[in-house]
């Protein structure tokens, strides 16, 4: 993930729920993609603190960091080292087919795009392969960047020798979670359409009183289209228990969206609770923070130190 600033709900339930998830299970290594932050916005004064404060959202939602690394991508210098070779091995116009880029060059409106940001794809190979990462737990808007990992480590095995697998995406079932703004808008920061993990209660009531509902729900008992309402996806995905009801209530005109949009925001806010008391104790303790990157910075680096010598040796580099 990029440090952009504290992370919402779509980062929640599209990757770091599955990061929780497998943690158990797969070694998993949780990667802050500081250089990939530069690509959107070049000032960097805020990077270190948005690293810290998005690291203190990982833990409080429940990242290990016993169980697996959590590091900057900038502390291990054998990302830049590979991305350099792996940038041979992936043509200009494949890049600028990209649908991730266009699509973010689009919504920010972006006039020229940067070397940097077009290989940010590469670079993103170099970040999943360093580790020979065969599973990579994103949102479904990630999905092209890890078939283009695929490739590169398809063509590096076939041009040097076998060093890396090919990794797959695994996605949660909510791999595009809407933003407050529409059904067919990703939530996203730079979209403005966010609950962030770390909204107080009131902050999350007042946000969703603002969220667009089924346009032909007009009055309060105005029989609605739940499959076309991101306040019933929040339902399926925070109130589970609660949806059958709200979606009959919806449909016959029982239920209206006042009502429905407080009972998610309360659902939404106990989800978060035990989130926001985890977070309180790191944001007091940012030495532990400190101490937790140390260390998953000295992990990864002998993983990805360990990758680079197997590298050298099939191209004969050193
Ligand atoms: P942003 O779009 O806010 O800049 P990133 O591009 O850094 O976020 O995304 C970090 C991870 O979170 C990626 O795996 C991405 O697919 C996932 N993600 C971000 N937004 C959403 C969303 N609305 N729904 C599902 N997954 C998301």
């Amino acid at each position: 993930m990029r440090p952009t600033g504290k992370l919402h709900l779509g980062h929640l339930v599209g990757a770091l729920e599955n990061w929780v998830a497998l943690q158990h299970d797969f070694h998993n290594y949780h990667l802050i993609a500081d250089y990939h932050a530069l690509t959107t916005n070049l000032d960097s004064s805020g990077i270190l603190q948005n690293s810290l404060d998005m690291v203190i959202d990982w833990l409080a939602a429940g990242i290990d960091p016993k169980e697996s690394p959590i590091f900057r991508q900038s502390q291990i210098k054998e990302h830049t080292e590979l991305h350099l070779i792996f940038s041979m091995l992936i043509t200009a116009a494949r890049l600028e087919r990209n649908p991730a880029v266009k699509d973010q060059v689009r919504e920010l409106h972006i006039e020229n795009v940067s070397y940097g940001h077009l290989g940010y794809p590469v670079l993103q190979a170099a970040d999943i392969l360093l580790y020979k990462g065969d599973l990579v737990p994103v949102g479904e808007d990630q999905v092209p960047h890890v078939e283009i990992s695929r490739e590169i480590a398809r063509r590096f095995n076939a041009q040097y020798g076998v060093v890396f697998p090919e990794p797959e995406p695994k996605l949660t079932r909510f791999a595009r979670l809407p933003g407050l703004d529409g059904m067919d808008k990703k939530m996203s920061k730079s979209a403005r359409n966010t609950i962030l993990l770390s909204d107080s209660p009131d902050s999350i009531r007042s946000k969703v009183r603002t969220a667009v509902t089924d346009p032909l729900k007009v009055r309060k008992n105005d029989p609605g289209r739940p499959d076309i309402c991101l306040i019933h996806t929040y339902h399926q995905k925070f109130n589970p228990g609660g949806v059958a009801d709200v979606r009959a209530g919806c449909m016959s005109g029982a239920l209206g969206c006042v009502e429905c949009k407080l009972r998610i925001a309360d659902a939404i806010a106990r989800h978060l609770e035990p989130f926001r008391e985890k977070r309180a104790h790191f944001e007091a303790h940012p030495e532990e923070v400190r101490q937790i990157l140390e260390d998953g910075e000295g992990r990864a680096r002998s993983r990805a130190q360990a990758t680079m010598t197997e590298v050298r040796k099939v191209m004969n580099l050193g």
